[in-house]
């Protein structure tokens, strides 16, 4: 395999803070449609491997391409997100004040756009889409409710949808499940499975009933770096693992 079939590719990088190494020669590829889970003890290097991606943290060290030849370390965040790459913190960021249809239709038009085509009237294809959007995150019952009314889950999948609405190729998202109910949880394992393959898909998380659910390969960083990578069966065999992270 080389970096020109890859969606994502690191190699090599580092990033210091005040001489402390967050990442510590990180290497990892992706291959488009692919969703990879990430896990890993606190303090792994999880959230500024994210920030590296997304462009948030300028990294000292190394290459990260995007699609095997935009290099991510010379852009800003908004030329990232621009490229398609989606990111979803761990806290739902909604429009609360607005509806589920709203707060989509908003997230479908905002994307690539300068503020004065906003007001253009919404097109049948664009409806489709919405449509689409409240089918594959359940959320269609739901279209005229203020976001603010939502369960935290609902809100979870609401801006999963509003990320879907901007078509990412990439999108990262950050433990989705944390605070959710057992069937809040199974059901965003479903989300994210039925739109891996259109859109490729990272994700950190801690919860490993969720990732085994996700059934795809695991990353596990620890101290900056890779410390096993594979099926959660075999890196939970890995005595590593177990030491720094599954042991504990
Ligand atoms: P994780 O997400 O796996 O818990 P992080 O990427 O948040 O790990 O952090 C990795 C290490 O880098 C931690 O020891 C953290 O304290 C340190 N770190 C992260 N961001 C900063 C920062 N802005 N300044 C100083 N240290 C940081």
């Amino acid at each position: 395999m080389s970096a020109e079939d890859t969606l994502l590719y690191l190699d090599g990088v580092s990033v210091s803070f005040d001489g402390f190494r967050a990442l510590n020669n990180l290497s990892l590829t992706m291959m488009p449609g692919e969703m990879r889970a990430i896990i890993g003890p606190n303090g792994a290097g999880k959230t500024t491997m994210m920030d590296v991606i997304t462009g948030k943290t300028r990294p000292d060290h190394g290459t990260i391409l995007f699609e095997g030849e935009t290099d991510l370390t010379k852009l800003r965040e908004a030329g990232i997100a621009n490229l398609g790459i989606g990111r979803k913190f761990q806290r739902p960021t909604v429009f609360e004040p607005h509806t589920v249809w709203d707060n989509l239709e908003l997230a479908l038009k905002a994307p690539r756009r300068p503020l004065n085509t906003l007001t253009y009237a919404i097109g049948r294809d664009d409806r489709a889409r919405i449509e689409e959007i409240l089918d594959i995150t359940r959320l269609s019952p739901k279209r005229e409710r203020l976001a603010g009314s939502l369960s935290h889950g609902e809100k979870q999948w609401l801006e999963i949808g509003m990320l879907l609405a901007q078509d990412p190729k990439l999108l990262l998202v950050d433990e989705p499940v944390a605070g959710m109910t057992d069937a809040e949880t199974e059901q965003t394992a479903r989300l994210l499975c039925d739109i891996a393959g259109k859109h490729s898909v990272i994700v950190v998380e801690h919860d490993m009933s969720f990732v085994r659910a996700l059934g795809v390969k695991v990353t596990v960083l620890a101290e900056g770096s890779v410390l096993a990578e594979g099926s959660l069966d075999s890196v939970s065999a890995n005595q590593q693992v177990i030491d720094v992270y599954l042991g504990r």
